[in-house]
């Protein structure tokens, strides 16, 4: 099938490399010129787990190609995906500035029958703003062409984006038209080959469905970062608590690990974005709206447990940090706890050597050169000279580190885990000081 794709981030490139893959003929358009050059040398500009292979087979076979002509794009595919960025506005809600200059293309260049397929998070009530962006572009033109608006929501994660792209959970559909619910249908059906795990229903439900599901794995998150802050008052372990209630089944041990705090580009925007929509129905999220004050306090713990550590004073102090990316296995910093951290201490005047496996280009792309932050080049590097180490990602390479190294590296031995990676009596046997979330012992 023929299949273009607006947008080449996170979402539009893995899903253009993902149908290229299953033998689609795939054509993704980006208005970053940039980009576009990259990914036609087979370059990706993101760092994802497979993804440039997949990238490089598909581009030579053909299958896959990359281009900022918009006219183009509306010519070559049944299939018109939206998967450009849905970034929050001053208000935090979503911002669907670029979802619509997408349609206004489309209504644009549009000659024959197309399906819309918005896989961008949007608010409900975005197919009809897409639609009528698409049909006042049309009348400009005073043009007739019949189109269908389609809500895919995608609900890949970031570091895993080709595996749950290629074994989706489930491929979510909205739609009151079974005759495009039937072509996204055979679209998919090569993804969900041991099972249907398509999900159709009408297309608000499915808008929110996204939403739905972000907020809930931020609930989850922000819910036990508020026990953790309770155990570590009340002398309990939170790990030990976690352990507890993840054998009930109706609770599960997934995704119910404190930390210091959520980011990435998803969760807090999408939280945001659906209290913000919440709003404009007259209602007030309660519940979503203290899941994203629990997480931005939660962001501000480690520079509180560091500021404490350090009795109020920072200046002139240097941290080693281990982790820039919001989480492993991606360079994405978009709202990284890191990125709160690091600003904090600046703010506070200490110095800060960071070091991550794969967002350390990421990070020079935000910053720049300054004199208070040193890009390290290994781990150990940036234990150099620094008075303490915080970790904000749990890396796989920082799960088994050579404590006695980071103790004779660091001026004073302090760990601050945000992500509980080790043993708390363990790491104390080598006589550095370790403070993680909700394990006690605060500074
Ligand atoms: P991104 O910022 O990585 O990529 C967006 C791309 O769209 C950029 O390359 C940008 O240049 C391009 N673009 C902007 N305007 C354009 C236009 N008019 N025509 C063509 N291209 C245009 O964003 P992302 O992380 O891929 O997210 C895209 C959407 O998918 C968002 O709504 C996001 O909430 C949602 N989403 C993201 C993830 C994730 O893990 N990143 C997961 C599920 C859903």
């Amino acid at each position: 099938m023929h299949l273009t794709i607006f947008g080449s981030g996170y979402v539009g490139l893995v899903t253009g490399a993902c149908f290229a893959e299953a033998g689609n003929d795939v054509l993704c358009v980006d208005v970053d010129e940039r980009k576009v050059e990259m990914l036609r040398r087979g370059e990706s500009p993101i760092y994802e787990p497979g993804l440039e292979e997949l990238l490089n087979r598909n581009l030579a076979a053909g299958r896959l190609n990359f281009t900022t002509d918009a006219a183009e794009g509306v010519r070559h595919g049944l299939f018109q995906f939206i998967a450009v960025g849905t970034p929050p506005d001053e208000d935090g809600s979503a911002d669907l500035k670029y979802v619509l200059s997408v349609a206004e293309s489309i209504g644009r260049h549009l000659s024959e029958y197309r399906v819309v397929v918005t896989k961008s998070t949007v608010p409900v009530g975005t197919a009809d703003k897409v639609r009528a962006r698409i049909d006042a572009t049309l009348a400009e033109r005073h043009a007739q062409i019949e189109f269908d608006v389609v809500s895919n929501p995608e609900f890949l994660k970031e570091g895993a984006a080709i595996n749950d792209f290629m074994k989706p959970d489930r491929i979510v559909v909205g739609t009151d038209n079974p005759r495009t619910a039937e072509l996204l249908k055979a679209l998919y059906d090569p993804f969900t080959r041991n099972r249907d795990r398509m999900v159709v229903m009408d297309v608000r439900s499915s808008e929110l469905t996204k939403y739905a599901a972000n907020a809930m794995l931020a609930t989850k998150i922000s819910f036990m970062n508020e026990l953790a802050n309770l155990a570590e008052r009340m002398g309990a372990d939170i790990e030990k608590v976690r352990l507890g209630i993840g054998s009930d089944p109706r609770i599960g041990y997934h995704f119910i690990y404190p930390g210091c705090g959520y980011g990435g580009s998803c969760f807090p925007k999408d939280v945001q974005a659906l209290a913000r929509s919440a709003q404009e129905h007259a209602f007030e999220a309660k519940l979503l709206n203290a899941v994203e004050a629990v997480n931005l306090r939660q962001k501000s713990l480690l520079f509180d447990k560091l500021s404490r550590y350090f009795g109020g004073d920072l200046a002139g102090k240097t941290i080693a940090l281990w982790g820039l990316a919001f989480k492993p296995n991606t360079d994405d910093m978009r709202a990284a706890p890191s990125r709160t951290l690091m600003e904090a201490l600046w703010a506070a005047g200490a110095k800060v050597r960071a070091y991550d496996p794969v967002a350390m280009q990421e990070a020079r792309r935000i910053y720049g050169e300054r004199a208070d932050l040193v890009l390290a080049k290994s781990a150990k590097e940036a234990l150099s000279g620094a008075d303490a180490l915080a970790i904000v990602t749990e890396w796989q390479e920082f799960r088994s580190p050579d404590f006695d190294m980071i103790k004779s590296e660091l001026g004073r031995p302090a760990v601050f885990d945000g992500r509980n990676l080790y043993d708390p009596a363990f790491v104390r046997r080598f006589g550095l000081k370790y403070y993680a979330i909700g394990r006690g012992d605060n500074p």
